[in-house]
């Protein structure tokens, strides 16, 4: 494997060398090797980001729309050019099969910033409300977190969102997936976007992230990972009063009701679950079923998940590839061995390949909805089966979380939407609804504060301003 090294950091328009030497390297989950490296960024880093940020930020704010959008535009087609080099870097740093890494891991990012480029292009909302003239303007210098497990969706996203709403960025992209933000640094190069609007530091969530979260000249921190990470930014930024947007954890429950088309709901419950080997923080982790159909369910998810084919992530004929750590593989091996539920498909002794970190995709059923297996946010292939008796009982169970984020639900439409309304969460596909990259994605609950993606992620970057006249 061609080693990927990258040992510069992209700020205020030019590859600039790190303050100190020390890098971090990236593992392939898969080999179990380590096949590149990113510079460990440090404060130093940081401040020398934001002053570029602070610098870019009135030309960029005040750049007419159609430049602005322009500007996105050329970002987005540089960015898409490299769309096999996306889904190959993610497949190697992540280990996610190459056919959803080019379908989901490239594909989703380079449509949610098509958008943002068109939404860039447009003017800003304004309005009058009586005598005051209200417009939007950019809250400033963002910093930007992400996570691992979509690394490049997560920075588009936030970066996408930030920039048409006329802001400038720091981003910092997780330690564990670094590489592939790389790319859409070498993107920006290449579409000349302007010096300074964009910059990455790449480093590790105690070093880099914690001076971003606590950096008094940068005006709001947009973070997605954790939710034990999540609080902590929040109360670093609670010190400036710094805004803050979060997208944190989940454990979304799919609502299989009486008279729901049970075979795929269990199917595309199953493949949900499971997606991106369970790291997925939307995940259909619980599947509540109506008692009459319990028993069906419970053998039909077990057998989908036992056709899983599990290994290389560039072998066409893999559908799950390893988890994104060896301490990540532990961590759901430790939920699955400390479980009380039944146990029906993968476990701890299901044959995994020999090398890379696998977990066997596993079903549990008869799980207690009050039991850590159905409470805490596994990320991994595992799926509790709960039993339910009424539709009062589903909604009960499904809202039983302190996560809010996602959800599904089966059944005639009518009765399906019903119960749609009633969970508490941020998103509710109901009988197969795709995922839409447009809608607003956040979370209720512990699952977060703020909304991403499309016209609402645009409306999160930006401060109203009430002009009396
Ligand atoms: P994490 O919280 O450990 O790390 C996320 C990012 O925060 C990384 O870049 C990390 O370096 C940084 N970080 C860590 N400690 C920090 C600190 N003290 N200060 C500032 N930054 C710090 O999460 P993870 O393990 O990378 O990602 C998995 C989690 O992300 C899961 O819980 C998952 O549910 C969540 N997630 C949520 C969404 C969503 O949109 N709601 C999407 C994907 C993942």
């Amino acid at each position: 494997m061609t080693p990927v090294h990258r040992d510069e950091l992209w700020i205020g328009g030019a590859w600039v060398p790190p303050e100190s030497s020390e890098r971090i390297g990236v593992e392939n989950p898969y080999t179990e090797e380590v096949f590149g490296h990113v510079p460990a960024g440090t404060a130093e880093d940081v401040d020398l980001a934001v002053s570029a940020a602070r610098a870019a930020l009135p030309g960029w704010a005040d750049l007419p729309a159609a430049d602005r959008g322009a500007a996105l535009g050329r970002l987005h087609r540089a960015l898409a050019a490299r769309a096999d080099e996306i889904a190959r870097i993610v497949g190697l740093e992540l280990g996610t099969p190459l056919k959803i890494a080019k379908a989901v891991q490239a594909g989703l990012p380079l449509t949610v910033l098509a958008g943002y480029a068109e939404l860039a292009a447009q003017p800003w909302a304004q309005e009058t409300i009586g005598n005051s003239l209200v417009v939007h303007e950019p809250v400033g210098v963002i910093g930007a977190i992400t996570p691992w497990n979509y690394p490049l969706h997560q920075v588009v996203a936030k970066v996408g969102a930030a920039l048409a709403a006329g802001n400038t960025v720091v981003l910092k992209p997780s330690e564990m997936t670094p590489l592939v933000a790389f790319l859409l640094a070498d993107a920006a190069a290449e579409a000349d976007l302007p010096a300074g609007v964009l910059n990455l530091v790449s480093g590790t969530g105690p070093v880099v992230g914690a001076a971003i979260a606590g950096h008094p000249d940068i005006d709001m921190v947009s973070f997605t990972g954790s939710t034990a990470t999540g609080r902590a930014i929040s109360h670093a930024a609670a010190d400036r009063v710094a805004r803050v947007s979060l997208e944190l954890g989940g454990k979304s429950a799919n609502v299989i009701l009486e008279d729901a088309d049970l075979v795929k709901a269990v199917k595309v419950g199953v493949g949900n679950a499971f997606l991106n080997s369970g790291q997925t923080c939307t995940a259909w982790t619980r599947m509540l079923v109506h008692r009459s159909h319990y028993d069906e369910a419970v053998e039909l998810a077990a057998k989908t998940a036992a056709g899983y084919t599990l290994g290389d992530p560039f072998d066409p004929a893999t559908r799950l590839g390893p988890l994104a750590s060896a301490g990540q593989r532990d961590r759901v091996r430790g939920f699955i061995e400390r479980a009380s539920a039944r146990l029906v498909a993968g476990g701890l002794d299901a044959p995994v390949p020999a090398t890379g970190h696998f977990v066997a995709p596993t079903v549990f059923a008869d799980v207690d909805p009050d039991s850590e297996l159905a409470q805490e946010e596994i990320f991994g292939p595992v799926l509790s089966i709960i039993g339910f008796d009424s539709d009062d009982e589903a909604v009960a169970i499904a809202n039983n979380s302190r996560y809010g984020l996602a959800g599904a639900v089966w059944g005639s439409d009518e009765r399906a939407l019903a119960v749609a309304r009633r969970l508490r969460t941020g998103a509710v596909d109901v009988n197969g609804g795709a995922f839409n990259p447009f809608a607003p994605f956040g979370g209720y609950k512990q699952s977060g504060i703020g909304r991403e993606l499309g016209a609402y992620g645009l409306a999160e970057f930006q401060q109203v301003k009430a002009i009396q006249r």
